[in-house]
């Protein structure tokens, strides 16, 4: 059996640690902080099962053309991080194309598929059931039009994936979400399947908890240092070197960083997200998606928390709350919002791959040393599958999945 370093402690890094450790192998987790502390914590906590087709770029003039201007919420963009990311989003623009973009959910249908059996046992295991939410996720549409292509698509993820939901509109919609303003929706789509959780951080950590309870250990150290040692592999704790014979690279949005220092070229999308946490009267029964003004909102530890869609900006950039201001003023026509929670702005970056699938596999090239990232919107719900995804290839599995996830980097 191997003695694995995982690098990143996000819900990736604890996944595959979890799914690593129950394979026999001896598993080291360390990050710089601690468990949960960064994407995995400020994300809109669902584990998205409806989310069977990977999001892609529109391609339709009317909706480019309103993301160009700026009138759409989904996406706010900066010329300068644009221009940089521009080869990787022609490759993401390129796989959105709807041939090869269902080829693409083929793959990642089977993952998302996944998704809540894996997280079944590790929530039980780890005491977290208070935190869970099995009242799946709402699509909210404000208009007839909306709502009838809405229903289009639900149909075709029914037909394509046996994906199950249910449309919900008129007096219907108030017995579904009591907290819903009357009048203020048409119609709903409800993804019965999806789960949510009430802090996505503290799921996070609750897993860890639970690494370390069967014997792993979690170690706080710089991933940066990671160099190649006379039999394996090195990297600086805080309270000593520490040695391994297998290396996983889980750092979410920092991953490229890494490689970069070890010779290889990741190309990455960075789609800046925020959250704002406001006081509620009454809690919303499960995270509603308001599809006109691109953000989440859902019930949670610290009141309701709204998500925002895409900003692609400089990963050092400055707070722009031009989304979220936006966000919060739509979901107050929805529901009634109080006060804001006192430090409960937040934002961080899903890592996206123009291939849209995570990688998972080994490096090529470099003897024990493996990648386990580009979760990109969807790495809170596919931690623990990609985990024993990983597992399974190290063990040798290979097939249709760990060839569309299979590591592809280019050399600096
Ligand atoms: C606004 C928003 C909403 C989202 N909503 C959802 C959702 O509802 N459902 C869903 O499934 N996904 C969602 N996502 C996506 C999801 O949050 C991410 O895909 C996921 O958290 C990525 O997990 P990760 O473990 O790869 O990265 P992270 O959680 O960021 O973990 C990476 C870890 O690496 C550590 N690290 C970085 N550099 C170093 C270093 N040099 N040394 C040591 N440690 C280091 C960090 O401290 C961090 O703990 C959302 C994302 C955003 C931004």
């Amino acid at each position: 059996m191997a003695e694995f370093i995982i690098l990143g402690a996000g819900m990736v890094g604890v996944g595959a640690a979890l799914a690593l450790q129950a394979r026999g192998h001896a598993v080291t987790l360390l990050d710089r902080a601690a468990p949960g502390s960064e994407t995995s914590h400020g994300n809109a906590g669902v584990i998205q099962t409806e989310a069977v087709e990977p999001y892609a770029i529109p391609r339709d003039l009317a909706t480019l053309a309103a993301y160009a201007s700026g009138r759409s919420n989904d996406v706010l963009w900066h010329f300068g991080a644009t221009l940089r990311m521009a080869p990787a989003l022609a490759r993401y623009f390129h796989n959105s194309a709807p041939a090869r973009h269902r080829a693409i959910g083929q793959s990642y249908a089977r993952l998302v598929g996944r998704a809540t059996a894996d997280h079944a046992p590790l929530i039980a295991a780890s005491g977290s059931e208070a935190l869970i939410r099995r009242t799946g996720l709402g699509e909210l549409y404000r208009d007839a039009r909306g709502f009838e292509a809405a229903a289009r698509h639900a149909a075709r993820m029914a037909a394509d994936y046996g994906l199950p939901s249910q449309l919900i509109s008129g007096a219907g919609l108030a017995a579904a979400e009591p907290a819903l303003r009357p009048g203020a929706v048409h119609g709903m789509v409800h993804w019965t399947e999806s789960w949510s959780c009430a802090d996505p951080g503290a799921l996070t950590r609750a897993y860890a908890d639970l690494f370390a309870a069967r014997g792993g250990r979690v170690l706080r150290g710089e991933a940066l240092s990671l160099r190649q040692g006379a039999t394996g592999w090195q990297v600086d704790g805080t309270e000593g070197v520490i040695e391994g014979s297998d290396v996983v690279i889980a750092l979410g949005p920092w991953s490229p960083d890494l490689l970069a220092r070890l010779g290889y070229r990741l190309p990455m999308i960075w789609k800046r997200g925020y959250h704002g946490q406001y006081e509620t009267r009454m809690s919303v029964q499960r995270p509603y998606l308001d599809a006109a003004n691109g953000y989440v909102m859902s019930s949670m530890a610290r009141g309701l928390r709204i998500t925002t869609g895409a900003e692609l900006t400089g990963r050092q950039a400055p707070q722009n709350l031009r989304q979220l201001t936006r966000a919060r003023r739509a979901a107050g026509e929805l529901i009634e919002i109080g006060a804001p929670v006192a430090d409960g702005v937040w934002h961080g970056h899903r890592p996206c791959l123009p291939g849209m699938v995570p990688m998972v596999g080994a490096v090529p090239g470099a003897r024990g040393l493996w990648l386990n990232t580009g979760h990109g919107h969807q790495g809170f719900t596919l931690g623990p599958t990609t985990g024993h995804l990983l597992a399974e290839i190290v063990e040798g599995r290979a097939d249709a999945l760990t060839e569309a996830s299979a590591v592809r980097l280019g050399r600096r």
